[in-house]
């Protein structure tokens, strides 16, 4: 008899009812008592749809008020020590506040759980913490489970995970040596669960996916030895990527069973299969935790029944992962087209399928013939419609050559032809795309959605926006202007709109951090364009003002990284699908006369595989390769930008540069200097804009910080090709500040321009030449000393 399990259950609702909650909280209008009331419900209505689906045990400590790792940092006591709160003590406010920060402390880091678009609470680590334990609330999860008579399965992110992906801002400090500490710990907790009468934890070890040092891997053995000492049955799951070079390692761990990834890497299981222990439980992750397509039950069944003949009810049916990344529900969803929602499966329904694929294992398949018949028949009806496959675009990726992916000149040729069309002064100003995203134009676009008011009017409201947005640019003296993407509502769902092969949900949220949730659009399908999708607004932008407006698109690999996406052909294939698309667009723009284009592509770094040794080959290849393809149909004179942000750049810095737009605009908020001594040891080839202010506060930055940050960027990248921006764009900020903010970086980039102005024109001249034709010889240019107070010295 194969059982079944998850690994965890999406926790905001259906209808994002623990986001309503957590936020009323916050806002003051309710008490700890009512949210804690909406979190059990939820907890309790989660059980009952496993219960309900037939799986034999629950999955318990999945829930979290805002973040599981906080949640496991509150079990542990083990808080940073900064914010002066009693672990044991811990009220939900001050957890709320370790998460979103308070008067006096910033919050705790977030950072991207692995490769998902869901970001955790960093544990804050030194030789001063403690792991003495801290608030009961995972202790009391597993009471309301146990009341409700289920059999609870509590889940723990294991300590190795824990560790690794803490960090500690004491220098020098040895993380590792926090192990022994931390393994007694959960020893503790362990066997607290045991002394309940719970059989089976599952500890989720992650970290066995990434590149692990050997000391660390040496570490755990001695770390697992306590945890087994408790006596509770331990089920250590992996996920997200394949972690078969730890196999032999892991089955020589003191624990009962392991979980594997079989849809993200189904060729680990061999390497299980040689090692698994006599006895021990296989936990085969057959349906897929990350993407919400309906299962192929069929294909699943081949891979289970011989495990199952072998293995009988030490095989556990699972879904890959933790469904924390998928959507709660189908059921809510009214406006999906009904042939697409029936090739769909979101949390709840993959339950469902786990249920079956057991019973087929268990009973026969005839036990679940209609289960299997309409999986079957969703299927079909996916691989043979006609929504699906456009042979015309198939075809079109398919004639893509190399050639299409390179500009005509190299760099410096285009750079010097760019630099005559255009006329920019040194140091242009510009922004990143979007401006103040006011209740004005948020109220026109929602009036536009619900037909309250129609096409044309939405179309005046708009062009007033974009009006308004030159006009104040104008006023300001910025360089290259934008139209401020008054009528974008999110940066991929809008290009998403309006690209065959892309379809919508109405509830489909996914947990991102906190209460914050996003709805990734699918694409289901061959994605092309049917038309034209900004050049009529650019062209409009354009024909208000002299100077270049910036052409908008979102690039294709984050179109794709923010979508869920096919699992019927490769990611690189939807990619050029859509780069071609992009392409497309570029050329048109470029039609209409528009001289500079910026293509976003701020979830580039995020599509990297969890090993280092994979990014190359499997992933930043085929992702730059697209980007050039969206790029690269232009002529010379027409000048390509892009974007990123949200990530550390430097250790990806020579694929930025294969991507070889003409300049690239940048966030450095975090550490700006960091990324610039980055670029500048890497010797960045083409043209670059450190954001010099992070738009991410409503503080405006003096005149002074950013000439400073201006005059240090010049110390490593050569003023002739550095740029003037914030480092993302500012459509959560208001006009005041903004306003007050660009009107300073304005004046910072003249101030410095000034100075590079004392030096000849020819010298000028000159540099720019040589930057152009590359690297570091130009660094250090007359130019470059003359407009750097701090290294004039050096040069002279
Ligand atoms: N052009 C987009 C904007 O300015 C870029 C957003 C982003 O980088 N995430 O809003
Ligand atoms: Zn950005």
């Amino acid at each position: 008899m194969a059982r079944t399990h998850i690994a965890g259950f999406p926790r905001i609702g259906a209808q994002r009812e623990l986001k309503f909650a957590q936020e009323a909280f916050w806002r003051g209008e309710t008490d700890e008592a009512s949210l804690r009331q909406v979190a059990a419900g939820l907890r309790q209505h989660h059980w009952q749809l496993q219960a309900q689906a037939g799986l034999d045990s629950v999955a318990v400590g999945d829930f979290a008020y805002y973040d599981q790792v906080l949640g496991l940092s509150a079990l542990l006591g083990a808080l940073p020590a900064r914010f002066g709160f009693d672990p044991k003590q811990l009220t939900l406010a001050q957890y709320f506040e370790l998460a979103r920060g308070n008067k006096a402390q910033p919050a705790m880091e977030m950072t991207k759980w692995f490769d998902t678009n869901y970001h955790y609470l960093v544990p804050e680590l030194g030789p001063d913490t403690r792991f003495d334990g801290g608030v009961d609330w995972f202790f009391d999860e597993v009471e309301e489970a146990l009341a409700l008579g289920l059999n609870a399965k509590p889940v723990l992110i294991g300590p190795l995970t824990y560790l690794c992906l803490s960090k500690t801002h004491v220098d020098g400090f040895d993380r590792l040596s926090l192990l022994p500490g931390l393994a007694a710990a959960y020893g503790r907790i362990l066997s607290r669960l045991r002394a309940r009468g719970i059989e089976w934890v599952q500890i989720d070890e992650p970290a066995l996916c990434l590149d692990l040092e050997p000391a660390w891997l040496d570490a755990y053995d001695a770390a697992y030895a306590e945890l087994a000492r408790s006596g509770v049955k331990l089920l250590l799951a992996t996920y997200f990527d394949s972690a078969a070079d730890h196999a032999a390692r892991a089955a020589a761990l003191p624990v009962q069973g392991f979980h594997i990834d079989l849809v993200r890497a189904p060729q680990q299981l061999d390497a299980w299969r040689k090692v698994l222990p006599a006895g021990a439980v296989l936990s085969a992750g057959v349906i897929d935790g990350r993407n919400i397509w309906r299962t192929d039950l069929r294909r699943a069944l081949s891979m289970l029944a011989p495990l199952h003949a072998e293995l009988g009810e030490r095989l556990w049916v699972a879904p890959s992962c933790s469904l924390l990344h998928v959507p709660v529900s189908l059921e809510a969803e009214r406006k999906l087209d009904a042939e697409i929602k029936t090739w769909l499966a979101f949390a709840t329904e993959k339950l469902a399928e786990v249920s079956v694929l057991a019973r087929a294992l268990n009973e026969g398949e005839t036990a679940v013939a209609a289960g299997l018949a309409a999986a079957d028949t969703a299927l079909a009806s996916r691989r043979g419609s006609r929504r699906v496959v456009n042979q015309q675009v198939q075809a079109r990726v398919a004639a893509l050559s190399a050639a299409m992916a390179e500009r005509k000149s190299p760099f410096p040729i285009r750079i010097e032809r760019q630099r005559e069309a255009l006329q920019l002064p040194a140091l242009p100003t510009t922004t990143i795309g979007s401006f103040p995203q006011t209740p004005a134009i948020r109220q026109t676009r929602a009036a536009y959605r619900r037909g309250d008011i129609g096409a044309l009017d939405y179309l005046q409201r708009i062009r007033g926006e974009i009006e308004t947005a030159v006009r104040k640019q104008e006023a300001l003296g910025l360089d290259v202007l934008v139209h401020g993407e008054a009528e974008r509502n999110d940066m991929v769902e809008y290009f998403g709109e309006q690209l065959c092969g892309y379809t919508f949900t109405e509830n489909g949220w996914v947990q991102s951090y906190g209460s914050r949730c996003v709805k990734p659009p699918v694409i289901y399908g061959d994605v092309y364009r049917p038309e034209p999708m900004t050049v009529e607004t650019t062209r409009y932008a354009q024909s208000l003002t002299d100077r270049p407006m910036k052409g908008m698109l979102t690039g294709p690999v984050t179109m794709l990284q923010w979508s869920f996406v096919r699992d019927d052909q490769p990611r690189a294939t939807t990619t050029l699908q859509l780069a071609l698309a992009i392409r497309d667009e570029v050329s048109d723009l470029e039609q209409a006369g528009i001289r500079i284009i910026q293509i976003d592509e701020p979830a580039l770094r995020e599509g990297l595989p969890l090993r280092k040794g994979d990014w190359g080959a499997a992933y930043l290849d085929w992702a730059v390769h697209a980007f050039k393809i969206s790029a690269a149909s232009v002529a010379d004179e027409t000048q390509i930008h892009t974007h990123m942000c949200y990530a550390e750049f430097n250790d990806i810095l020579p694929a930025i540069a294969a991507l070889d737009a003409d300049v690239i605009t940048i966030e450095t908020s975090r550490s700006a200097m960091e990324l610039l001594e980055g670029f500048g040891e890497f010797d960045y080839p083409n043209e670059i804009g450190p954001g010099v202010y992070d738009i991410h506060s409503p503080r405006v930055p003096s005149v002074e910080a950013i000439t400073h940050l201006l005059q240090r960027a010049c110390e490593v990248i050569p003023p002739q090709r550095l740029w003037v921006n914030p480092d993302c764009g500012l459509k959560t900020r208001a006009w005041p500040e903004t306003e007050a903010a660009l009107a300073n970086m304005v004046a910072a980039a003249r101030s410095l321009r000034e100075q590079i102005g004392k030096d000849s024109a020819t010298t000028w001249q000159r540099t720019t030449r040589s930057a152009g034709l590359g690297g570091r010889a130009a660094h250090h240019g007359a130019a470059h000393a003359a407009g750097c107070a701090d290294c004039a010295s050096q040069a002279a």
